[in-house]
């Protein structure tokens, strides 16, 4: 366990290093981090990404946040986490491809450096970054399936004045939706654990049209600049968010296909999520990719507002395909 962070002794700038997680049959396993180091002093901000391996949007958020930033105005330091998951991703994959359970890493925190491929990364992230932290921020988007979402996600676990703290926070990404889930194990149920303050953001979607993907894109990095103006990183006012939705898990109700086929969706615009959509609505329909018949139709199960959608493509029976925030247990932020 390394008592000192691995940035301690660093000069304003940009560094990178090669985080050592172990070496499989395939070559050496590392990890790789980023890390800007402000001129001015401040919080230490843990980005992470890729945690799923299919959901590597968010990688490139990073990508331009960090080259936009500037370490002479900088207060602090960011340490950013583009690919937590290298394994999977390279299967294009949500988890681990390996033999044994425990293959999501998003549920394996704070890992073991003696467990799995899966808890020893999860190992390596907490002990060289997230220990070391002020705050974490862990980003998620639609994987292989194109998925629409524009959501916060705060811990339901964390503990006392915790929770609202991390909701102020998470709340400057700007988002539709607030949800409030509990994933104790993930990085961020595990940074909410030490006291730090932790949240993930939901947005964005893999393969998803050149508009779509441009508008979650600015959106992404102007929600990661902004989460900094509200730590005091940048010296520039916080911007104020949009009407945000809040909703527990308790009130999250999937469309879900109950068999495979190809979905024609109906809700596949960005500009549909957080619309009220009533009980009984048309959502989707799958069609059979050998009869091609329409099979199943999906509708929506209550009344609430959409916080996912699919595009149309082919989707397997039990496969996520919409969700909504049903209308009684949801209310909007102030
Ligand atoms: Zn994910």
């Amino acid at each position: 366990m390394a008592d000192k962070p691995l940035w301690h002794d660093q000069a304003p700038g940009r560094h990178f290093y090669r985080l050592p997680v172990t070496t499989t049959l395939t070559g050496d396993l590392t990890l790789p981090l980023h890390v800007v180091t402000g001129a001015k002093p401040g919080p230490t901000l843990a980005l992470t990404a890729t945690i799923h391996g299919d959901e590597t949007v968010p990688a490139m958020m990073m990508r331009q946040l960090l080259d936009e930033l500037d370490p002479a105005s900088l207060s602090g330091r960011v340490c950013a986490l583009p690919v937590c998951n290298p394994l999977s991703m390279a299967v294009f994959n949500r988890q681990t491809p390996e033999q044994h359970g425990n293959t999501d890493l998003h549920e394996v925190f704070p890992g073991n450096p003696r467990g799995n491929l899966t808890q020893m990364m999860a190992h390596t992230i907490a002990d060289a970054l997230i220990r070391h932290a002020d705050i974490v921020v862990d980003y998620h988007c639609g994987g292989s399936g194109g998925r629409l979402q524009s959501r916060v996600d705060v811990n339901a676990a964390a503990a006392g004045d915790l929770k609202a703290t991390c909701l102020a926070h998470a709340r400057h990404f700007g988002t539709i939706m607030v949800h409030e889930n509990a994933i104790p194990r993930s990085v961020v149920g595990y940074a909410n654990t030490l006291g730090k303050i932790g949240f993930s953001v939901e947005t964005a979607g893999v393969y998803l049209s050149p508009e779509d993907h441009a508008a979650y894109m600015a959106g992404g990095v102007e929600g990661y600049r902004n989460g900094m103006r509200g730590l005091e990183m940048l010296s520039e006012p916080v911007k104020p968010s949009p009407r945000q939705l809040y909703f527990p898990g308790a009130a999250r109700k999937e469309a879900n296909p109950t068999r495979g086929g190809f979905l024609e969706s109906m809700f596949h615009s960005p500009a549909e999520l957080g619309r009220p959509v009533k009980k009984g609505t048309l959502l989707g329909r799958i069609i059979d990719m050998t009869t091609l018949q329409e099979v199943e139709q999906l509708t929506a199960p209550v009344d609430g507002h959409l916080f996912f959608s699919r595009y149309s493509g082919v989707i397997d029976a039990g496969t996520k395909a919409y969700a909504l925030a049903e209308d009684s247990g949801s209310r909007w932020l102030d």
